[in-house]
């Protein structure tokens, strides 16, 4: 088969039964722009029954239709029975690409079905282009410590497939479709067959506070904190402002703050109405993550490239800045 026998690209929708998980919509909403560029169709795959509400909001993100699939073996999230879908759904409908969120889930699966298609995955793209020469899509990230924007493509084989960070594209549905397909399938996988048992089910009940990819504010700690010691100030600062903490990579390095809290390519990412960062130089890999209506930076150092990226700068000592809006935030409310 030739690479323009292949057409129409998927999107995975990720859900828990009830809900369908943010970073399928978002694809879709993403993937409407690039398939009207490409004149693919737009398909949401989804596995197992999600309730009509929210495939109603699937059909807001301007798909042409959905592929639901049916049969033994999705009685909970297994890598096995989720791989042979798609390895079968490929085979039979030869989509040019498919994307999958790159939660825990998706990022176990899709690299899995990819091998048994025998084509290319690429994960954590920031941006998908399509280049009309060759038809492959373009997914471009920062690579090289941040130096360089590397474009990835898989030129020879098909479907071309991709994992993409939740909160990488905005959710911003562009309006149904009149028409929108529906495709049943029955793919029936041997329960026997999967690898894995779910032997019990703990719900995430973990610290609100390290929820922060959609704060209203957060403050940001980068490698110029000297101790840990000294973090308690910043906790103080995102209280004050009603928000909450982050970080740069070094400082989940260091010990100093738990992974979640690392914004950026390899982190969470975050969409914020006021980022404050402090002592963070401004690598790519961590401003990707980075989604603000206003960005203030804090560094000692006036050629830090985190100057390019802010609305306002202040050249300083990330402590006694911090301390200073400390002392004037606590004013005004007294
Ligand atoms: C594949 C890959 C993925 C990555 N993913 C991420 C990611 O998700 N998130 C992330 O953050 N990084 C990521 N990184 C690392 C990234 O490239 C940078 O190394 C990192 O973001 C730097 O963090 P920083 O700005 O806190 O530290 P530094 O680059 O060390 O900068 C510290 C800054 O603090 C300033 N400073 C020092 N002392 C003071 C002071 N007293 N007052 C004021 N300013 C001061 C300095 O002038 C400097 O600008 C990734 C790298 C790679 C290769």
């Amino acid at each position: 088969m030739q690479k323009s026998d292949y057409k129409n690209m998927w999107v995975y929708i990720e859900h828990d039964g009830q809900t369908a998980a943010p970073v399928g919509l978002e694809l879709c909403c993403e993937l409407r722009k690039l398939c009207d560029v490409t004149g693919d169709r737009l398909f949401a795959v989804i596995l197992d029954k999600l309730p009509d509400a929210e495939v109603e909001k699937v059909k807001d993100c301007g798909i042409d239709g959905i592929i639901q699939v049916n049969g033994t073996g999705y009685e909970y999230f297994n890598t096995d029975a989720w791989a042979n879908a798609f390895t079968v759904l490929s085979r039979k409908y030869n989509p040019s690409a498919i994307f999958v969120g790159g939660t825990i889930n998706g990022r176990d699966f899709a690299p899995r079905f990819a091998v048994q298609l025998d084509t290319g995955c690429t994960s954590d793209a920031m941006e998908l282009a399509y280049d009309p020469e060759t038809g492959d899509i373009q997914f471009i990230e920062p690579a090289v410590g941040g130096k360089i924007m590397a474009v990835i493509t898989v030129p020879v084989k098909r479907p071309q497939v991709g994992t993409i960070r939740p909160g990488t594209f905005k959710y911003a549905p562009t309006g149904r479709k009149t028409e929108i397909e529906t495709i049943e399938e029955e793919i029936n996988f041997d329960p026997e067959a999967i690898r894995c048992r779910r032997v019990g089910f703990i719900p995430d009940e973990s610290d609100p506070e390290l929820d922060i990819a959609n704060a209203d504010c957060v403050v940001c700690v980068g490698n110029g904190l000297k101790d840990s010691e000294h973090l308690e100030r910043y906790r103080r600062l995102a209280r004050l402002l009603g928000g909450k903490i982050g970080c740069t990579r070094p400082l989940y390095d260091r010990g100093i703050l738990p992974y979640k809290l690392q914004i950026g390519q390899s982190g969470v990412m975050v969409k914020t109405k006021l980022y404050l960062s402090f002592g963070v130089s401004g690598a790519v890999n961590h401003t990707a993550g980075v989604d603000a209506d206003v960005f203030i930076a804090v560094d000692k150092n006036p050629d830090a490239q985190i100057f390019n990226y802010c609305d306002y700068g202040i050249v300083g000592d990330m402590d006694e800045v911090c301390d200073e809006l400390i002392a004037r935030l606590s004013a005004r409310k007294e």
